[in-house]
């Protein structure tokens, strides 16, 4: 069943369409899209980034789903900015799916919204 932060167009959401030229058609079309959020390098960066400023505990190995959960960060940083532990941006399927394409689950499932709220470097779910 589709989640709230599935559910979205990205040309719908006036945030990430003002990243988009007048001829992009989806937000994963740009190479920062690319860059930010499906570079295993650059979400390497991240993590090792959000471990010592955030000081979010980062655990080995690096698994897909730790990678898709700084993705999704990833995204709204740079869409949004600053974004608080507890507040909620909306992720567009587009870019979940994307996403999850780039960093699969071996199962194929998916918690959805918590993927993307909570993750393996809150230390609090296990998902
Ligand atoms: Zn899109």
């Amino acid at each position: 069943m589709p989640t709230f932060v599935e559910s979205t167009c990205c040309s719908e959401n006036t945030a990430v369409s003002a990243k988009m030229k007048h001829d992009t058609r989806c937000v994963t079309e740009l190479q920062t899209f690319n860059n930010a959020c499906l570079d295993a390098d650059m979400l390497e960066i991240l993590m090792a980034s959000m471990k010592e400023v955030l000081g979010e505990s980062l655990r080995d190995p690096i698994t897909n789903r730790m990678y898709r959960y700084v993705a999704y960060r990833s995204f709204t940083w740079w869409i949004y900015g600053k974004l608080g532990r507890r507040r909620r941006k909306v992720i567009p399927a587009c870019v979940v799916t994307s996403i999850r394409k780039r960093f699969p689950e071996k199962d194929g499932c998916y918690e959805g919204y918590h993927e993307v709220l909570g993750g393996p470097m809150d230390g609090h779910e296990d998902l």
